[in-house]
């Protein structure tokens, strides 16, 4: 993929960009490991006033950085001005609680002291996706930093300008020289650099082929990975829930990022007393849905990232209809209209076989499946090799508990949609990846969690 600015507004090539060579590669590690001798040194107050400083420009400039993501990936401006504002609340977050974080932790033991110390590790590759452009990378980059480890940035080749903004938004808040740097790379050159013996770990957030790829090449080098990979996220709703709050919630959950994101709720589950209602509702909220210029901020759904993921997911729904599924929004675009917009589109009565029940869906297209109860809407959750969040709805503590016990992902959200929270951990099981980020557990993933004995 071409790394270039393209407006998937307008379909207009704005930029193009020259990826490093390899020599320039080794240059930048060799820059990064150089960083890394002096910054581990370097006191957690002083890491922390660095990132309440990154937050102070996010907030600052948060108009400009918006516009640039909405140029590059056709988010809503609304939209990536509050995904920026996320990010400053990250950064002030591990400002905060990084030192608490990285503190000894005491073990008593037969030894005369014993305890746990928490050290960086190095340099560690952050290959990121488009989708999120700005929260994807600081959600790794604010711990990696308070915690003392230097990072290397191979952003989504779609998203050039905002990955450059990020390393220069780090550099300005303080962070030394080197500590954090952008690679304008392919993704055939990130083996090069997680192969040299000075990058310690790599986090990925991505499509199961890239973190299958990743890991297959840390795998032979033993070194550690987190994996963020695709979600189909269930959306439970039994016929306790309150309806209303769950259809609203449920259009946000299924619309956001134009209905590109890991954890959009994807797939509808309806207890059958309530299924016709909440169809109709969801229907009629999807029609009110306004899809247009992601500058306005009246509007709610921007053009998809780029044409072959429009093209993919129409392909998707098209299938699925020719195997059975009823369209009962959306499902078509005018191939003359510029830009890559999809509508907002639902899918019902599904056949197991189609891509709407196997396969995720990136792009706005809600999917409903009817079950008869509980132990239905559960078996059909859990049908999927997929396991990154579920959402739920109920008014029944008994049922709360048994979706908490057995639903088989990495977040549960009852009564709310799924979405990540700096003071908790967020990731997938199953073929969502593994590791989590974010909280104490996401920073201590790229640590030497040394342990001390003295007698
Ligand atoms: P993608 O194609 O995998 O791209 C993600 C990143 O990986 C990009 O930087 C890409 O570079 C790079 N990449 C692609 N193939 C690679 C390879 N073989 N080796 C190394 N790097 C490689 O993913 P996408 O299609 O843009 O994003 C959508 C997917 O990401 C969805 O499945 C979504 O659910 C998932 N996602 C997960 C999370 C989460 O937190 N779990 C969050 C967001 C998205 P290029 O751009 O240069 O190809």
């Amino acid at each position: 993929m071409a790394i270039a600015t393209t407006n998937p507004t307008t379909g207009e090539i704005i930029q193009t960009f020259t990826p490093l060579t390899s020599a320039e590669i080794k240059s930048k590690i060799a820059i990064a490991h150089q960083a890394f001798q002096d910054y581990k040194s370097i006191s957690l107050g002083q890491r922390a006033e660095w990132l309440n400083r990154a937050a102070d420009i996010l907030e600052t400039d948060k108009q400009k950085l918006g516009a640039i993501a909405t140029l590059e990936m056709g988010k809503t401006l609304k939209s990536a001005i509050s995904e920026i504002e996320k990010c400053a609340i990250g950064c002030r977050y591990y400002a905060e609680n990084g030192t608490k974080f990285l503190q000894d932790l005491s073990v008593p033991t037969e030894a005369s002291q014993s305890f746990v110390r928490y050290q960086p590790l190095g340099i560690i590759l952050a290959v990121m996706p488009w989708n999120f452009p700005y929260w994807q990378v600081f959600r790794f980059a604010a711990p990696a930093l308070m915690a003392g480890n230097v990072g290397l940035l191979k952003h989504a080749s779609n998203v050039p300008q905002c990955a450059m903004a990020i390393s220069e938004i780090l550099e300005t808040a303080g962070f030394p020289s080197g500590t954090f740097q952008t690679l304008l790379i392919g993704s055939e050159q990130v083996e090069e650099i997680l192969r040299d013996p000075r990058v310690k770990g790599a986090t990925l957030t991505g499509s199961e082929a890239a973190g299958q790829s990743l890991a297959s090449i840390a795998g032979h080098e033993l070194k550690k990975v987190v994996l963020e990979l695709g979600g189909s996220d269930p959306f439970i709703v039994l016929k306790t829930a309150n309806i209303d709050l769950a259809v609203q919630t449920a259009v946000i959950a299924r619309t956001m990022n134009n209905g590109q994101s890991c954890i959009a709720a994807k797939r509808f589950i309806l207890e059958a007393a309530i299924a016709d209602e909440f169809e109709t509702k969801l229907v009629e909220a999807f029609r009110q849905l306004k899809m247009g210029d992601p500058m306005l901020l009246d509007t709610d759904l921007g053009a998809l990232a780029t044409s072959q993921i429009r093209a993919e997911i129409h392909h998707q729904v098209q299938d699925s209809i020719a195997q059975g599924a009823k369209l009962l929004i959306g499902g078509s675009y005018d191939r003359h209209q510029v830009g890559n917009f999809y509508p907002p589109t639902i899918l019902t009565d599904i056949p197991k076989t189609s891509p709407a029940y196997t396969e995720e869906m990136f792009g706005p297209v809600a999917c409903l499946f009817r079950v008869a109860d509980l132990d239905a809407a559960i078996a059909l959750a859990n049908d999927t090799p997929l396991g990154l969040g579920a959402s739920a709805w109920t008014e029944d503590r008994n049922e709360c508990d048994r979706l908490v016990n057995e639903l088989e992902v990495g977040s549960v959200f009852i009564n709310a949609m799924v979405k990540s929270d700096c003071s908790l951990p967020f990731g997938g099981i199953k073929r969502s990846g593994y590791g989590r980020e974010l909280s104490m557990l996401g920073m201590h993933e790229f640590l030497n969690i040394k342990t001390v004995w003295i007698n």
